[in-house]
């Protein structure tokens, strides 16, 4: 049976050349860059809420990363370093392996180092933490939103609204579809590049983790203003497409974990914005605009409002 410190040594040490120390003491010894701010953010993933129990643990490893970029990337933030805090139920070396290989996977591929963490027994729940740096004011905030900016979105919404669906309940779908929709649920890829590259542009920025409405919403309220939304505008890939109409509306307005991006920005920053998507492989795509009046309005082609029983995920209502 392996123990504690054998477990973290053979699956959560790498090596950490960015970090003064990573795994092995009481702590980790970071340096941040002159002229930066430490940019830090939490999401914890508990089994039965955040996943099933039967997911691949590589999706799971890259999962847990993923959500913490996409805050990262949300914030205009170089993601640097993380720590892990895993509570399992028991030591299952093949689930560890495939677990720790998804996670790195995408450490490597978003240059960012694992540094710290805590092992525990328990009901199997994962927290990271992520350290970010961005140059002194330049972090992209919620609060910076103003009338007349454009409203923009990366990517497509509402795949892992389908996907979650699809494997709860089945949905009537092409193949190509359904594994694309899974895909997007299980395996996220966090929007780090488009986040950097909107410092200076954005007036204001979320990830879109809880729903399009939901999280607009957290713009509108710390930036005191309004929005109107073109439906026929927001971006949806060829497999949400295969759904009705109403479920299209449910899943892309206020299914969660999409992890794309949306921001704000001054209407002169079009033209840049537009040829920013392209340059970064992760097209992007204006949806609406900011209104002085504090209410969020979503139309459709006929320029009728469009009512929705929910706005959003929210874990205590
Ligand atoms: P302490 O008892 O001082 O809290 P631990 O035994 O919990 O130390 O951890 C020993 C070292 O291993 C520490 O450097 C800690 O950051 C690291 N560590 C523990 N669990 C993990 C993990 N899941 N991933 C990465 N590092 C970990
Ligand atoms: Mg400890």
């Amino acid at each position: 049976m392996i123990s504690e410190f054998g477990l973290i040594q053979r699956y959560f040490t790498r090596a950490a050349p960015t970090a003064d120390l990573g795994v092995g003491d009481d702590a980790a010894l970071l340096r941040i860059p002159e002229g930066h701010q430490l940019v830090v953010s939490t999401d914890m993933l508990v089994c039965g809420r955040h996943f099933f129990e039967d997911v691949r643990p590589e999706y799971l490893g890259h999962k847990c990363l993923a959500v913490n970029l996409s805050d990262m990337a949300a914030m205009g933030a170089t993601p640097r370093w993380f720590t892990l805090s895993l509570s399992l139920p028991k030591v299952d070396e093949e689930w560890l392996g495939a677990f720790s290989q998804g996670l790195f996977a995408l450490a490597e591929a978003s240059g960012t180092e694992l540094v710290g963490g805590d092992t525990t027994s328990g009901p199997l729940n994962i927290c990271v933490q992520f350290l970010g740096v961005v140059p002194v004011g330049q972090a992209l905030l919620r609060s910076g939103a103003r009338p007349g900016d454009d409203i923009w979105v990366s990517g497509t919404l509402g795949d892992s609204a389908l996907g979650l669906v699809s494997l709860r309940e089945g949905a009537r779908l092409t193949i190509a579809a359904r594994d694309h929709a899974q895909r997007r649920l299980e395996t996220p890829m966090p929007r780090t590049e488009l986040g950097i590259a909107l410092r200076g542009l954005a007036s204001a920025a979320i990830d879109v983790s809880d729903g399009l409405l939901a999280d607009l919403g957290h713009i509108l309220e710390r930036s005191k203003v309004g929005a109107v939304i073109e439906w026929e505008e927001v971006p949806r890939s060829a497999a949400l497409r295969e759904c009705e109409e109403d479920q299209q509306r449910r899943y892309a307005l206020s299914g969660g974990d999409d992890y794309e991006l949306c921001f704000t920005a001054p209407s002169r920053h079009r033209g840049f914005l537009d040829a920013l998507g392209t340059t970064h492989g992760c097209p992007v795509t204006r949806i609406g605009v900011i209104q002085p009046d504090e209410a969020l309005l979503v139309r459709d082609r006929a320029g009728q409002p469009i009512t929705l029983e929910s706005h959003g995920y929210d874990h205590f209502v």
